[in-house]
């Protein structure tokens, strides 16, 4: 019995990383969150709620958070819009742009929800490979001339940064959207916001969920032009941010100082587990984000992955082409790294 659209019937749909309970006892290391809290004044905004805010509706386009994250990216408030997580906003922008007979374009091994959005919409989606030192195949893709190209700059899963001469030689060439998704653009030497002023058809993903420590907030927000945006806010929810995520999101952004104090962090103890990984004879990929992309000794990633789930350690394993020798790690505290580290000494 299928009462759905052949393709939604046909398709496999997106699988998030494990979610464990609250309270379980585990080291998490699958969803690249930010083991650090958020900050304290994100924290004291929702402390202070009062029951008249939730009473009303939200503001439709969260005025005071595009107002906070234009001074500190230094854009007007009307080139930002919100969304419930970055993936919301993924989804407005296939929803609005892709359809049968479209394509819908991206170097891979990449953030698997595009293709899910592109089956979705009955768009055609191509996939570029990437090549093995993942630099990125500008050609290729250009040739492709996708609807809307996704390119995820720092890319998950291998940590890589792409140059953002390579991007704008993308958004230079490409008749379609180019959506620069930068959810680890927090933990990376390089951004690709100015392209949106220079090229017409660019988007840059931002999100708070990595590097604000907020992923259970959900939420994310794109920088383009004005004209642009204005296509994407015909197709999104009228209320599709919650007035408590405004409320926190516009304390947390505001609070640079911790954000990049947090990231200094992170970055730090990246460093220090890549070396630690070379030592186990790992392969380690170069990391711009607040995880590292490894290959183990033999390539046994699978048995490492079960095994460190046994021991209450979590991380990611992608059974699928290129990746099933490979392991995805998110960066933990410190107390968190060294237990990890100590355990894999047991275990390879
Ligand atoms: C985490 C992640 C997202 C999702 O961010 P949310 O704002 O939590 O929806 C988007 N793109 C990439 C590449 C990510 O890793």
């Amino acid at each position: 019995m299928n009462y759905f659209r052949k393709s939604i019937h046909e398709m496999s749909g997106y699988v998030p990383g494990e979610q464990p309970p609250l309270g379980i006892k585990i080291i998490k290391l699958n969803s690249n969150e930010n083991p650090y809290p958020p900050s304290p004044k994100a924290l004291k905004a929702l402390q202070e709620i009062d029951g008249e805010m939730l009473r009303r509706y939200p503001d439709p386009t969260g005025k005071s958070f595009r107002m906070a994250a234009s001074k500190v990216l230094g854009f007007p408030d009307d080139w930002i819009i919100a969304g419930n997580g970055s993936d919301d906003l993924l989804n407005l922008i296939v929803r609005a742009a892709g359809e049968a007979g479209k394509q819908i374009v991206c170097p891979a091994p990449t953030y698997v929800l595009y293709r899910t959005l592109a089956e979705i919409q009955d768009a055609k989606f191509v996939e570029v490979p990437y090549p093995d030192d993942y630099q990125l195949p500008v050609d290729l893709l250009i040739a492709a001339q996708g609807a809307v190209t996704f390119v995820a700059s720092p890319n998950s899963p291998s940590g890589t940064a792409i140059s953002v001469a390579d991007l704008e030689k993308l958004a230079e060439e490409l008749s379609g959207i180019l959506v620069i998704d930068e959810a680890y653009v927090d933990f990376a030497e390089n951004n690709a916001l100015e392209l949106t002023k220079k090229y017409s058809n660019v988007i840059v993903l931002r999100t708070l969920s990595k590097g604000y420590s907020l992923a259970g907030l959900r939420l994310g927000f794109a920088v383009a032009n004005p004209a642009l945006l204005a296509e994407l806010n015909k197709v999104k929810d009228s209320y599709n941010v919650d007035a408590l995520a405004y409320l926190v999101a516009t304390s947390a952004i505001a609070d640079q100082n911790y954000k990049t104090a947090n990231a200094e962090k992170i970055k730090a103890s990246l460093a220090k587990l890549a070396v630690s990984f070379k030592e186990l004879g790992f392969d380690v990929w170069p990391s711009q984000t607040n995880f590292l992309l490894v290959r183990p000794p033999n390539g046994d990633a699978e048995r490492i992955y079960q095994t460190l789930k046994v021991r209450g350690i979590l991380i990611r394993y992608f059974n699928q082409p290129r990746l099933e020798d490979k392991l995805r790690i998110t960066v933990g505290t410190e107390a968190q790294n060294q237990i990890l580290v100590k355990t894999l000494k047991e275990i390879v």
